[in-house]
């Protein structure tokens, strides 16, 4: 009884993890400061989300906004955050 519950549970984890992998999308960003392309992943199964992204090139803070719909980015807005 107790076996098969776990392998339930297992099998359930599993398919969880599989659809975050599936969810997560690699993105180019292009920096508002040095114009560099950086690479963002995002997650797709999140409808609205914003987060502060840092270049990894002048190392400047920028403020990412994303909109998605059934795990396709729709929109994707970078706004600079004055220091
Ligand atoms: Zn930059």
């Amino acid at each position: 009884m107790c076996y098969i519950l776990l392998r339930f549970y297992f099998n359930e984890l599993t398919q969880c993890l599989n659809q975050n992998q599936q969810a997560m999308k690699e993105y180019l960003l292009r920096c508002p400061y040095c114009w560099h392309d950086i690479s963002t992943v995002v997650q797709t199964n999140i409808v609205k989300q914003q987060y502060i992204e840092d270049c990894r090139i002048c190392e400047n803070p920028m403020q990412v906004v994303v909109d998605c719909v059934s795990n396709q980015i729709t929109q994707l807005v970078i706004n600079p955050i004055a220091q």
